[in-house]
């Protein structure tokens, strides 16, 4: 080769990145292996015992796990991510791809959506479900907080067969939020129905997570295989004393569902506490009834299990539980609920208030952590008050699989990627492969950790220091590079 063709081809191949040396876990459950992984432009391209060339740029594994980057089922990202591109609290726990669009909220035509990342360009792949909630406002207007007719129906199911035909995942609903609520199951399956003929599914924030949670799997099964489509639970919890320990029942539910043909998957985070508003422990939102008050905070453990995450009207209370501010104040613990709901109501509701209830058990929790129907997800809110936001991932590292053993770290891997990746659909990402997009995620499995809590939400997690995104390292050596590889992945197959 002379030396102008052979400098033809030096400038003409896109770079190569060699991490080299570490144990590659690659994302199918498979065990792990020392090898290295060469990337190109935003793919790799080759996987074994590889020589470093010329003039590439090596990351040195050696010790370190190297495992396809993270994919978080449940993500709020939507709400900041094109005004905060970068996404360092997402890319710092080595999740690459977010899915969007959750609760029964999207964005509404999910075309423009996916024009407006690609030209903004964002740190984070996205993919993204069409919500229940959008395209009911759309059809009904404001006055939405009603049962829709059938004419409504129909128009609402040919909007949401047009979002999947565009790219959606499916439809999402959030039966505990307006306007989802106001919907029956009927509507439901009509909607279903319209997602599956066009290869979508079904995810849903259920109607219920706690007292009822059990009637609320059933409706989401029902819609499943009435609406003839996969279905997935969203952040699945059981937030009630009362039905504690029925995690394996539900388990087994799913399992036996997949035999009849019928694909129920879920996400969780994995806190044993949510974060919502202090009102939803009064689903009747009668909240004169001091019954309902003393029942509800009984449900959930009682007044120490309810932490005032943010709170308007009174920032000293701020990071108090409801039994503190009850100490503190000498006010019974139903009087400071019933002050904390007037304090921030009608015209004052902008002061706002959010808690943090601890109402799940370890036991529950650990079964769905464990079980290989659930993936993993984030469900966080920057500014919010839950470190889920920040920590969910390398929590599941740290804690779930080094301090406790409650899974393998290969299964946990494979829960993060090649799973949610099949599930929905996303070709050549969630694995170690040639051929797959250079997703990656280089941590070290000894020292990953979880550093968030409900005092500071947003602190990094420690332990995950390079993160590629389509071939360019966010993250690299600990540093966020600000670069904004992302891409939208729309749904090109039938999804089961
Ligand atoms: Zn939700």
């Amino acid at each position: 080769m002379g030396p102008i063709l052979l400098s033809f081809v030096l400038l003409s191949a896109k770079p190569t990145i060699l991490i080299a040396g570490g144990d590659v876990i690659d994302g199918t459950g498979s065990r792990r292996h020392m090898v290295d992984v060469r990337v190109q432009g935003d793919t790799i391209v080759a996987v074994g015992h590889l020589r470093r060339q010329p003039g590439e740029r090596v990351i040195n594994a050696k010790g370190l796990v190297v495992a396809p980057g993270f994919i978080d089922a449940h993500s709020h990202v939507d709400g900041w991510l094109l005004s905060d591109p970068v996404a360092e609290s997402q890319i710092r726990q080595g999740i690459t791809t977010s899915v969007i669009g959750q609760d029964g909220g999207s964005h509404y035509p999910i075309r423009e959506m996916f024009a407006q990342y690609a030209a903004r360009h964002v740190a984070l792949n996205i993919a993204s479900y069409v919500g229940h909630g959008t395209i009911r406002s759309k059809v009904m207007g404001r006055k939405n907080k009603r049962l829709a007719t059938p004419d409504e129906v129909r128009r609402m199911a040919n909007l949401v067969g047009k979002e999947v035909e565009d790219g959606a995942l499916g439809i999402s609903t959030g039966l505990e939020y307006e306007p989802g609520r106001f919907s029956n199951t009927a509507e439901l399956v009509a909607l279903g129905r319209a997602a599956g003929r066009h290869g979508g599914i079904y995810i849903s924030h259920m109607r219920n997570e706690d007292n009822e949670v059990l009637q609320a799997i059933d409706e989401l099964f029902t819609i499943a295989r009435e609406g003839h489509l996969g279905a997935q639970i969203s952040h699945i919890k059981i937030g009630s004393a009362r039905v504690w320990g029925k995690a394996p029942e539900i388990l087994s539910k799913m399992k036996s569902a997949e035999k009849n043909g019928i694909y129920i998957t879920a996400d969780v985070y994995p806190y044993t506490y949510w974060q919502s508003t202090i009102r939803v422990l009064i689903p009747t939102q009668d909240y004169g009834d001091k019954k309902l008050w003393e029942q509800g905070l009984k449900d959930v453990g009682g007044p120490d299990h309810v932490l005032l995450g943010n709170y308007g009207p009174d920032p000293t209370w701020k990071g108090k539980t409801i039994g503190e501010i009850s100490r503190a104040t000498g006010k019974d613990p139903v009087s400071v609920c019933q002050e904390i709901v007037s304090a921030t109501s009608g015209s004052k509701k902008a002061e706002g208030e959010s808690v943090v209830v601890t109402a799940m058990s370890d036991a529950d929790l650990d079964k769905f952590i464990a079980s290989p129907r659930i993936m993993f997800c984030t469900d966080g809110q920057k500014g919010g008050a839950h470190p889920r936001y920040a920590g969910s991932f390398p929590r599941i590292l740290g804690v779930y699989v080094r301090q406790r053993h409650v899974l393998t770290l290969e299964e946990a891997i494979r829960k993060m990627t090649s799973f949610p990746a099949h599930r929905l659909g996303f070709l050549h990402r969630g694995a170690i492969k040639p051929g797959f997009k250079a997703d990656i995620v280089v941590f070290d499995p000894k020292s990953v950790l979880d550093k968030a809590t409900t005092k500071d939400p947003e602190a990094p997690p420690v332990g995950i220091d390079d993160v590629l995104v389509n071939g360019v390292l966010v993250l690299d050596n600990g540093v966020a590079t600000r670069k904004t590889p992302g891409q939208v992945i729309k749904r090109t197959v039938r999804l089961r």
